[in-house]
């Protein structure tokens, strides 16, 4: 247990996990059985997706999504400076070399077309999005300029789950869908502290039936037949079709995610509420800006991050919620400063460098107290 009065994240667990594993542990069945199906299922239907598959946690729903894409050595992948450094990493894990664009402003700290479109050569296979904070990129424009240069759209949906896009334009064809079908392939995080947390766990999902049967595959050893099927009387033997992976899901993790994702839908819409709360208390704050004013493309409110006056600002700020023992974090140091691809001579962008510097992100999740809302805007209007 923490010694914060008010963490940055916490779980909406109750009996219905605890009975949820229980169920599992008494079926003695403990991997890719009929949790891990349902779990799929269930959750292919909330997004409207043709394929999703069950991963052992988003970072392998990222590398899977690349490598069944066919991204190869040579192939470059452009993607945000501000995000998290696992689609970075897995580029890398590819063989591939990670490409860094700018955000759109400090206001919209999403991938910024532009920045993408100027950085697209013969080289380039790809374009990673990352919905930040849970806010949508802006997907009309990235499916067509992907569609017009032939490269892949994938999303980095983890901060997304359960979110559903508002275009800029009342007329787009995408309004009202959900993370995970605005591109080629998409990524999802079930870890410990996202909007639908199993512990460790991810999801892959596709419209595309090309992506999906090599996701199924690569997921499994590339085998043809799983141990549920066998165990089952559909299969006896398997072959080995491609050189694949471990990355499943076991039957306890998905049964917390069947739970969770029940849950998902009301958990966003208090987030939500809270998010206006803290918009509406923040607006009266000196130097502090808050991201998305406007409110953005769709959010699953993943996030509640705020915008210091400079980094000297923050250091007073994030000083201030620590006394108060009130947890605060930081989304995210931009790639291009770490050690590692400072090595690569990757150049810094600048507007993710700014945010970097200057975000904190604030308490929230979806039983936050208001009274603890009003707490941490009092904290931060107190420096
Ligand atoms: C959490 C997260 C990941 C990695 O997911 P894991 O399940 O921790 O491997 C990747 N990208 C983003 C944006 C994330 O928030």
């Amino acid at each position: 247990m923490s010694n914060w009065t008010i963490p940055l994240s916490d779980l909406d667990y109750g009996p219905e996990e605890e009975a949820a594993v229980l169920r599992v542990l008494r079926s003695r069945w403990l991997s890719m059985g009929p949790e891990v199906q349902a779990f799929e299922r269930e959750f292919a239907e909330m997004t409207g997706v043709r394929h999703a598959f069950a991963v052992a946690n988003g970072t392998a729903a990222l590398f899977l999504a690349y490598a069944a894409l066919g991204i190869q050595p040579g192939d470059e992948i452009i993607q945000p400076a501000l995000n998290f450094v696992a689609a970075a990493n897995m580029t890398v894990a590819v063989g591939a070399k990670p490409i860094f664009a700018d955000i759109c402003s400090l206001d919209e700290p999403s991938l910024d077309p532009a920045s993408v479109e100027r950085l697209i050569n013969p080289r380039t296979r790809a374009v990673v999005v990352m919905h930040y904070g849970g806010y949508f990129c802006r997907m009309d424009e990235f499916q067509a300029l992907c569609r017009s240069r032939g490269l892949a759209l994938i999303e980095d949906a983890c901060h997304a789950v359960g979110g559903r896009y508002a275009s800029a334009s009342p007329a787009s064809a995408l309004n009202g869908r959900a993370a995970g079908v605005l591109s080629d392939v998409a990524c999802f995080s079930f870890f410990a502290n996202k909007n639908l947390p199993v512990g460790e766990g991810g999801m892959v999902t596709t419209d595309r039936d090309d992506l999906a049967e090599i996701l199924r595959s690569l997921r499994s050893h590339g085998m043809t037949t799983l141990t549920w099927d066998r165990h089952k009387g559909h299969a006896y033997s398997y072959d080995v079709t491609l050189h694949g992976y471990n990355y499943r899901l076991d039957e306890l993790r998905a049964a917390l995610g069947r739970e969770q994702l029940k849950k998902l839908e009301s958990g966003n819409a208090r987030r939500k509420a809270l998010v206006t709360q803290y918009r509406q208390g923040l607006a009266n704050v000196a130097r502090l800006q808050v991201p998305f004013k406007d409110g953005g493309r769709g959010s699953a409110y993943h996030l509640m991050p705020v915008l210091a006056a400079d980094a000297a600002h923050r250091k007073e700020l994030v000083s201030a919620l620590g006394q108060a023992r009130i947890q605060s974090s930081l989304h995210y140091p931009d790639i291009p400063r770490f050690t590692i691809f400072q090595k690569d001579g990757v150049q810094a962008m600048p507007i993710s460098r700014s945010f970097s510097e200057r975000v904190i992100t604030l308490p929230l999740f979806p039983h936050l107290q208001e009274e603890q809302v009003a707490q941490v805007v009092a904290t931060l209007a107190s420096v």
